[in-house]
Order: C-alpha cells, then structure tokens, then sequence
C-alpha cells in the first residue's frame, strides 16, 4: 500500500476536476478531496451518479462542488472548450486534473475483437483524455502548482492476452502522460504522473472479473493515499512516475 497520511485540509482552498466521478474511484476521490478541503468539479456521463456525490458533499458540510455532465464518447473540442471557459469564469484556474474515467470494453482475443469497440475504448481512454487536458491547460497553467493524474493499470504497461483495446489504450495513455509531463516540466509548474490502482472493488473489476469475490479487492477509498499525496504541495517537483496504489 502506498504510504502517506494526509495532513488535515491538505487540498484546502484547490479546485480539483475528476472525470468518472459519479462511481468507483473516481466517486471515492471526489469525495476525499472534498473532505481534505478541495472545491471538487464531477464529471462523468450519468447525472443521477453525479449529483449523488454532490449531494453526499453537501450533506457532510464541504466545500460546494460543480457539476459538469459530459459524455466523453460524444465530446468534441467545443465541448472542452466550453468546460474550459465556464471553469476560467469560476474559478480562474484549475489545480488538480484526475484523468479517471474509462471502459474495459471486450475481454476477447484480437482475433475477435470488434473494430467498433476498439475505436470506442481508444476514444473515452485515451483520446478524450488527451482533448480535454488540451483544453484545460492554459488553467492548469494559471495555477500555483497544477497536478496531473493519468489512470493506467496494470495492463498499461505489460500487454495480457484478451486485454484488447483496453491494455492498447492504457499504454496510450502512459505515453502521453510521459511525453506531457516532459513538456511540461522546464516549461511550467505542472507535474504529471500516472496511478495505476490495482485490484480495486468497483463495478468495473466486476465485470473483467465475473467470478472474484469482490470482497478480497481493496476498496476505492483504502487507495486514496497516492492520490492524497499526488494532488498536494508534498509532490511538488515530482513528474513524469508511475506509482502503485496498492
Ligand atoms: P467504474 O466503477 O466502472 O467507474 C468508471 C467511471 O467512469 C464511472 O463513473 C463511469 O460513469 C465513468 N465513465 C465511463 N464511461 C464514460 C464516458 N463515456 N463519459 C464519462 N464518464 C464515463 O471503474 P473504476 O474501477 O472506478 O475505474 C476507475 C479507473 O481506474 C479507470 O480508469 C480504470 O481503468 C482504472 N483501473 C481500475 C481498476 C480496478 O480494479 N477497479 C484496476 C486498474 C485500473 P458511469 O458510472 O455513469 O458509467
């Protein structure tokens, strides 16, 4: 397990964008940041998901959070450079960017695997990725200290038979990471890194993994930790690593 205990209001006064934030990881990390002080906006497809975490936040006396409803298979440029401009009216910055929605897709052999499906999961995993931290750079830019995070697994860097276009688009994504967080590093003071969870209890595990029980996963709020310490000041300077949550 990662090691690091957050100091009270640790993202006080930042305001963090979670993309998946209505289940899962993504649910467990708007609501810790919120807790930890952050003003956190929740993005994901599903509304109902979304104004849940909202509600939750409310209800616990937090920050007030946002949210912005985008489905990232449909999303095109103006749509993140809509999100761009209501967060710069708001906010005038963004401080954290968690890069954590995505789609298994098939769990077949390439041999089988659906064209169609391939394109869709290269989309949301990686391409939708890539067009909104575009977009949302000149804020990240604006911040005192932005933070990055890019949500691989495992399969992200060693291929595994009937992985498909989910391993393919998790490579994709440490590779952009990489080559951001290069750009980035003499150029700016945004630091970019990438998480891979592990084995995490949530509905998408679930699904690539019918048969576990789901009760020998760590929960989504017992990997909070590495996301802790990569959103606040104590990763400061750190850029372009790959940590293991668990
Ligand atoms: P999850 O429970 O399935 O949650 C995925 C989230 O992404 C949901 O909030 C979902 O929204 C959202 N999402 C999916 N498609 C979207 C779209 N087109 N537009 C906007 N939002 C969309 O998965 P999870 O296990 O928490 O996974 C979170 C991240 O961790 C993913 O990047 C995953 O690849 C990675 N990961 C997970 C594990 C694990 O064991 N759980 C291991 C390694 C890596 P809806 O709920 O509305 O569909």
């Amino acid at each position: 397990m990662f090691n690091y205990t957050a100091p009270e209001k640790l993202l006080n006064n930042r305001v963090i964008l979670i993309t998946g934030a209505g289940d899962g990881i993504g649910r467990a990390a708007a609501l810790d940041c919120a807790r930890l002080g952050a003003t956190v906006i929740l993005l994901g497809r599903t509304l109902e998901k979304l104004e849940a975490v909202y509600d939750t936040i409310e209800a616990s006396g937090y920050s007030q959070a946002a949210i912005f409803p985008l489905d990232l298979r449909s999303a095109k440029d103006e749509q993140y450079i809509k999100l761009a401009q209501i967060l710069k009216a708001e906010f005038g910055h963004l401080d954290g960017l968690i890069h954590n929605a995505s789609i298994l897709g098939q769990r077949t052999p390439i041999s089988n695997y659906e064209s169609r499906t391939w394109n869709l999961v290269m989309h949301v995993n990686a391409t939708a990725p890539f067009m909104m931290t575009q977009a949302l750079l000149p804020l990240l830019e604006a911040s005192k200290d932005a933070s990055i995070i890019f949500t691989s697994s495992s399969v992200g860097s060693q291929g595994k038979a009937y992985w498909g276009a989910y391993s393919a688009s998790k490579f994709a994504i440490e590779g952009l990471a990489q080559v951001l967080a290069e750009e980035t590093e003499n150029t700016s003071k945004i630091r970019v890194n990438i998480i891979n969870p592990g084995a995490t209890r949530t509905n998408m595990r679930a699904q690539a993994y019918p048969g576990e029980n789901p009760a020998v996963n760590l929960t989504p709020e017992d990997i909070m930790p590495v996301y802790q310490y990569l959103l606040g000041p104590d990763s400061c300077g750190v850029t372009g690593q790959r940590f293991n949550a668990q």
